[in-house]
């Protein structure tokens, strides 16, 4: 268990690197304070770096930490894509941005969740209008919000989890259980009853990187799904759309090239059963993940030097 003041350290080490690699990078950089501190009264910061050419309408955006804890390897992924100067390649026919730290009040309290317990994947909705209501949670609320975590409470969650499985089937299980609610706020996969500080900051972060462009791709760096040492390249959609089978094919030239663990591209849901475990915990640092950190790495260094943009 980390300290306060060792967790204010790995939040301040890893700014750092990014801002210093940026720096050397010779990207272009500016800082939005948080309103709150972090672990023995730290300031933090979103930080947006950017390089390339502005007037170009190709915008590549690489972000972490939109779960805050999952940011040490999204920060560290960022790191040494500015190291390695791998997004930058042929600066002429794009802009490129890296936002480090969505989340940073997560990102410094070791959270999946932001400073009013929001999980930001739920936030960006239309809080005008009403919002959905997801009916599955219910049966499964103080399962996943016990009072507290008895020893032997993971081995009793597994179990429920694949007896309800086997009840439910996949989809629906994991609608009730991870598609978010808003009605209790105390509880996991709250989507808050506004948009949040994270959100209005990506905002505006998209209005001024946005402006003039054609085409944008935004890759969210997250922890916490598929297999150790496996790089999961996740978006929605259906088998039959265009970016699905483009995200397959990367797949195919990163298996091809780095062996079949590499990467996967997928449409999400899966259709395979998931492995069960909570998907935010200690791994998310990163720190246990070397294998995969180096897979999701050599994977994009090569998929975006290869890049048409
Ligand atoms: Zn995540």
């Amino acid at each position: 268990m980390l300290d306060l003041a060792e967790m204010a350290e790995r939040y301040r080490s890893a700014r750092d690197v990014f801002l210093s690699n940026a720096r050397l990078a010779k990207w272009e950089i500016y800082s939005i304070p948080h309103p709150l501190q972090g672990p023995c009264e730290i300031d933090l910061f979103t930080d947006v770096a950017s390089c390339g050419n502005t007037q170009s309408p190709n915008l590549l955006m690489i972000s972490s930490g939109t779960h805050g804890i999952e940011g040490y390897l999204g920060s560290e992924i960022q790191s040494r894509l500015l190291a390695d100067d791998v997004v930058a390649v042929d600066r002429s026919d794009r802009h490129a941005v890296m936002v480090h730290a969505v989340n940073p009040c997560g990102f410094a309290w070791h959270r999946r969740v932001n400073e009013d317990n929001v999980d930001l994947n739920r936030n960006f909705v239309d809080f005008g209008s009403p919002l959905a209501v997801n009916e599955g949670y219910e049966e499964f609320r103080s399962l996943l919000n016990p009072i507290e975590w008895e020893e032997g409470y993971e081995v009793k969650l597994k179990a429920e989890a694949a007896r309800a499985l086997e009840r439910m089937g996949l989809a629906a299980l994991f609608k009730a259980v991870s598609g978010g609610q808003y009605e209790h706020p105390s509880c996991i996969q709250y989507g808050g009853n506004a948009p949040t500080w994270s959100r209005r900051t990506m905002e505006d972060i998209w209005m001024r990187a946005m402006a003039g462009k054609h085409r944008a791709t935004q890759i969210d760096l997250h922890t916490g799904l598929g297999s150790p040492g496996e790089g999961v390249l996740m978006t929605y959609g259906t088998e039959e759309q265009p970016r699905i089978k483009r995200a397959r094919a990367m797949s195919r030239l990163a298996a091809g090239r780095f062996g079949r663990r590499s990467c996967q591209g997928r449409a999400w849901p899966p259709s395979r059963k998931p492995r069960l475990r909570p998907r935010c915990s200690r791994r998310g640092s990163g720190i246990r993940h070397e294998g995969s950190r180096r897979g999701v790495v050599r994977h994009r260094r090569r998929q975006l030097a290869s890049s048409p943009w």
